[in-house]
């Protein structure tokens, strides 16, 4: 687990475009952030700069206090989940979820790996599907499957690309209880984009509103809704 700092971090696309115009925040060791804004207003070019699949024009990522501009994604040792599940589907749920630690060669045995798996399982309610391939599983399913690929290894951070925004209103509703669980259990730091209002109200201990790639509050759900 780890701090995460944003220092006037900007991003200016090939064409020219700048997404994030300078945008600082300092995420605690262990807290769960959300980011918000409408479409378009940077929050994916933000996640993205996190987890290190888009490179920082200017300004400063620290993990753990660590400057990581240079750092390749494999080397933050984040996790993350994606909006579309991304899973394997030739892959059983168990493959799936062992994946990252298959990556890591020879780091974890197969008895390590055995443990891992199943008490990545038993958190999401996985168990008595971890033989079973995507395809054959609900939506709500195959977004635990994508959790626990998350949660398996000890990453310093978890990143959520709007992981709900596929889901019937009902699953989402649940999802977000099993999210905000999960996070309080885990106590890893989170950073979650949506453009979903209750989830920006009810599941982080601070919200990050963005707009046209600026800082426009930071505060928490409560300290948002008083001072709109
Ligand atoms: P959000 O996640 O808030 O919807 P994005 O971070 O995806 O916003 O995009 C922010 C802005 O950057 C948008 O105007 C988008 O069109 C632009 N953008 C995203 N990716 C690229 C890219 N690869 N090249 C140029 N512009 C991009
Ligand atoms: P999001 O769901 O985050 O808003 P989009 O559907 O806008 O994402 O974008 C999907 C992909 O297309 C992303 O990888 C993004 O980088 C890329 N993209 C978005 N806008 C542009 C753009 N203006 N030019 C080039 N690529 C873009």
């Amino acid at each position: 687990m780890a701090s995460i700092t944003l220092d006037n971090v900007v991003k200016t696309y090939p064409d020219g475009f700048t997404a994030v115009k300078g945008v600082s925040i300092d995420i605690a060791d262990g807290e769960f952030i959300i980011l918000v804004g409408p479409s378009g207003c940077g929050k994916s070019t933000v996640l993205r700069m996190i987890v290190g699949l888009e490179d920082i024009s200017d300004g400063e990522l620290r993990i753990g206090g660590e400057v990581v501009n240079d750092k390749a994604p494999r080397d933050r040792n984040l996790a993350m989940v994606f909006q579309n599940y991304a899973l394997y589907p030739h892959l059983t749920v168990y493959e799936n979820i062992a994946f990252p630690l298959r990556l890591q060669k020879g780091q974890f045995s197969e008895t390590e790996i055995d443990e891992k798996v199943r008490r990545a399982s038993a958190l999401l309610e996985l168990d008595e599907h971890l033989d079973r391939k995507p395809a054959n599983l609900s939506g709500g399913q195959r977004q635990r499957v994508a959790m626990g690929r998350a949660i398996v290894r000890d990453a310093e951070a978890f990143l959520f690309d709007e992981p709900l925004s596929n889901l019937d209103a009902k699953l989402r509703g649940q999802m977000r209880t099993e999210i905000a669980r999960l996070q309080r259990r885990l106590a890893t730091t989170t950073v979650y984009v949506t453009h979903d209002q209750t989830e920006a109200m009810t599941l982080g201990d601070r919200v990050a509103v963005l707009r046209r790639g600026e800082l426009q509050q930071l505060a928490s759900p409560r300290g948002l809704y008083e001072q709109p």
